[in-house]
């Protein structure tokens, strides 16, 4: 009997890469391996509405059991891989049984980076990655409700953002301790983070920016309070760190895969063993032009696990879509489409105090990308525009009488 396609990592990525092979018509056997004991599941919503109001975890699944078999997929949950031996083609799963692999995908996603400081290891200090996560994040705010403490986020990115929107409609106070000048700084322009920050401060959450964060107090085990480093406290009965993840790529670092910042691969989700591809968070893409894209995302995971799926039967279909994204917060969708590093010019098309609004980057007089709040048709126009490279001036995108669509629409 041939030995299976296995896939480690049963979250958005690995099952996309099981479910794609089945739809390129592999008939083969396919073992999907994942630590957590679910089947995969949506992460976007542990930050969003169900962390306003958990639910049934079914409603969480991105495929049950039943469907995966269906697709005569095994899936194994609970099984962690320790090791990767590529020269016996065999993995070693912490339990010390080995699995033999013809071919594999590693789609081990990222891990929470933890805060550097001193009680940063207390109870109530707390990251967002995985289910349990959430829970326990759900049951502190319910008990600083209860109890009338405050939540204090360390982090003003989406996650952190995205759980302060939450707290707040759980109306437990909340405070963003943000270590740069303004919100969401790494990915978005000032207009946009001053209307986040706008929004946010309608809806009663403090900011603190540039804030330094010294070291967390605790009573009995449990954090009390944050302390920056100009002095000041923080009393806190939860804590959120929302400071980013780190690829988990430690499985191919150890079998000797090339890995930076992520296992590196290339359009195709290629590794640098030809047996091997990678996809979703755990990646780092080799762009053309030597540097290296880290993607955290739906539609990478998604995208990237079907060029994976189709590189492991020797077929070529690259992802190099546009990057998109979305943030929901309080009553507003944030949607960002392409890469805006880089940008020397932003305008903006509609109502920045609603808001609803869409902030175009260029760079050198090019169209970069686009960031929408509560524009869902400029978003989904602004992907189709920065996928097909269209031409497009600042003066055009700023002019809502300018028909965005008809650059990218088909001549009859
Ligand atoms: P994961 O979904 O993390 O899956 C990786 C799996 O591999 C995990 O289950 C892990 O346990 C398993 N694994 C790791 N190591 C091993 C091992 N050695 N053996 C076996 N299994 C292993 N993206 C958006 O586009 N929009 C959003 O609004 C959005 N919101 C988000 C909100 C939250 C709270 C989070 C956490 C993420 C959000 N994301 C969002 C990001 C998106 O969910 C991720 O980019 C996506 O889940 C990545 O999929 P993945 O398969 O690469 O990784």
């Amino acid at each position: 009997m041939t030995d299976p396609i296995i896939v480690v990592g049963a979250g958005q990525a690995g099952l996309q890469v099981a479910e794609s092979l089945r739809q390129e018509k592999h008939e083969g056997p396919i073992l999907l391996l994942g630590a957590e004991p679910h089947p995969p599941y949506n992460r976007p919503p542990l930050s969003k509405k169900w962390l306003q109001e958990p639910g049934e975890f079914n409603a969480l699944l991105i495929r049950g059991s039943d469907a995966i078999a269906r697709k005569n997929i095994e899936l194994r949950t609970g099984v962690t891989v320790s090791a990767i031996d590529r020269a016996a083609r065999r993995l070693h799963l912490v339990d010390g049984s080995k699995l033999a692999y013809s071919k594999l995908a590693l789609a081990t996603g990222a891990r929470l980076r933890r805060l550097p400081v001193l009680g940063g290891d207390l109870a109530g200090v707390l990251g967002l990655r995985s289910l349990e996560d959430a829970a326990a994040i759900a049951a502190g705010l319910d008990s600083c409700r209860a109890r009338g403490l405050p939540v204090v986020v360390i982090g003003g990115g989406f996650i952190g953002l995205e759980v302060a929107a939450a707290a707040r409609k759980r109306d437990v106070a909340v405070t963003v301790l943000e270590g740069l000048p303004r919100l969401m700084s790494r990915v978005v322009a000032p207009i946009v983070s001053q209307a986040a920050e706008r929004l946010h401060r309608s809806h009663g959450v403090g900011f603190v920016f540039e804030a330094r964060v010294a070291g967390l107090a605790g009573d009995g085990g449990h954090v009390r309070a944050v302390h920056t480093a100009d002095g000041r406290e923080f009393p806190a009965g939860l804590v959120v760190t929302g400071i980013g993840i780190d690829a988990e790529d430690s499985l191919a670092s150890a079998a000797g895969i090339a890995c930076e910042r992520g296992i590196i691969v290339d359009d195709c989700a290629r590794t640098s063993d030809p047996l091997i591809v990678a996809a979703g968070d755990c990646c780092a893409r080799r762009r053309a032009d030597g540097s290296l894209l880290r993607l955290e995302s739906v539609q990478n995971a998604s995208e990237q696990g079907k060029a994976a799926a189709a590189s492991l039967l020797g077929l070529e279909k690259p992802f190099t879509a546009a990057p998109w994204f979305w943030s929901d917060q309080y009553d507003v969708k944030f949607q960002m489409a392409g890469l805006s590093a880089g940008y020397d010019q932003v305008v903006t098309r509609g109502d920045l105090d609603k808001p609803a609004f869409s902030a175009y980057y260029f760079k050198a007089g090019k169209l970069v990308a686009v960031d929408s709040l509560n524009r869902i048709p400029d978003h989904m126009l602004a992907r189709k525009l920065l996928d097909k490279a269209v031409a497009l001036s600042p003066g055009q995108a700023a002019d809502e009488g300018f028909d965005l669509g008809s650059p990218v629409r088909v001549p009859a």
